[in-house]
């Protein structure tokens, strides 16, 4: 049998611990920090600034996070000041420190307009009519009656996660950039795995550091949500691939889940024709009519969590509103959704 070929390269083989930075580019360091899910863990980056250091992303609130960071900061970082605080999206373990880190350190947080205010947003206790609303979601899309009341349980967790929303922030322009220790870096805001989320890249020293916009070993989740049924998350998540694909091929990648790696250009193209596939999945299977339920099926198995589950459906609606978009696809609306190919 043939061997599949990895085509990344990953040019740190070190394994760094939990809360002990490690170098992977001169003065830029990665901080793994632990998360209480399946990915294990996040990376964040320490680098020089001016004397002192800025930190991009935060970490998962917990008291474990906690201590690590009051280590790093008097001890790796030896008291210095922060300068800044940038944060690429705000999911829970890239924004979950960030009020506690600007409060400890008196740094400002920087982060796009709209991962702002999702933060906010998302920091709100759903109220009855937005709990209703999401049920009613799950019962269009076709999930049993149980895992939609199993699901209704499960609300409210990104408060544990990120106890405070940042109280104040400074704008990350897009297509803008910023200056680290004297040197530029470009911003780049991207939709689809969230709605504004931010990469830098250093078009000198060809380093991008990705956040979840393109991570080398998963797939970013791509999800429509409750609030906004008729997104099309997928098309944005493409377009932010192709445009990552026109990196240069030597760009050293620093992803917030896995291993630093050097292959943009193969990376991107590996992922864009994993969704494409996964759409002509879809579109074959939709040959007889389904309901949105199946599709999850077909897509992710029958052996789901329920926090997968809801991930699931986030993800195999984003790939069927892209194919209604595109016109592959037809759907029928009432009672539940069932979808059939054109
Ligand atoms: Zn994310």
């Amino acid at each position: 049998m043939l061997k599949k070929v990895d085509p990344l390269e990953y040019p740190i083989s070190e394994k760094p611990n939990f809360g002990e930075p490690l170098e992977v580019s001169e003065d830029i360091f990665l901080l793994k920090m632990s998360i209480p899910y399946a990915l294990d863990h996040i990376n964040l980056w320490l680098l020089r600034d001016a004397g002192g250091w800025t930190i991009v992303d935060s970490g998962y609130h917990s008291e474990e996070v906690v201590e690590l960071w009051k280590t790093v900061l008097s001890g790796f970082c030896n008291n210095e000041p922060i300068q800044k605080i940038i944060i690429t999206h705000f999911h829970p373990d890239h924004v979950g420190m960030a009020q506690w880190l600007a409060d400890t350190t008196g740094a400002p947080i920087y982060m796009s307009q709209i991962e702002y205010l999702m933060t906010n947003l998302a920091c709100q206790e759903y109220s009855e009519k937005q709990k209703g609303q999401r049920s009613k979601y799950f019962t269009r899309f076709g999930l049993p009656a149980e895992k939609i009341s199993d699901l209704k349980k499960k609300v409210g967790g990104y408060l544990n996660s990120v106890p405070e929303a940042p109280v104040s922030y400074q704008r990350l322009e897009k297509s803008g950039s910023i200056t680290i220790n004297d040197e530029a870096w470009q911003l780049m805001q991207f939709s689809g795995h969230s709605p504004g989320h931010i990469c830098l890249f250093n078009m000198e020293r060809k380093v991008l550091i990705s956040g979840d916009q393109i991570l080398p070993s998963i797939s970013s989740n791509v999800s429509v949500l409750f609030n906004e049924s008729e997104a099309n998350p997928l098309a944005d998540f493409l377009y932010s691939l192709q445009q990552l694909s026109k990196l240069d091929k030597e760009t050293r990648v620093l992803p917030s889940h896995g291993y630093v790696f050097i292959g943009v250009q193969e990376r991107a193209r590996i992922l864009i024709d994993g969704h494409q596939k996964s759409l002509e999945q879809l579109r074959k299977f939709c040959r007889v009519s389904r309901t949105g339920y199946e599709c999850v099926e077909e897509m992710f198995g029958d052996k789901l969590s329920l926090f997968n589950l809801s991930l699931a459906t986030g993800e195999a609606m984003a790939h069927l509103n892209y194919l209604v978009a595109k016109n592959v696809l037809s759907r029928s609306d009432d009672p539940v959704y069932r979808y059939t190919t054109n």
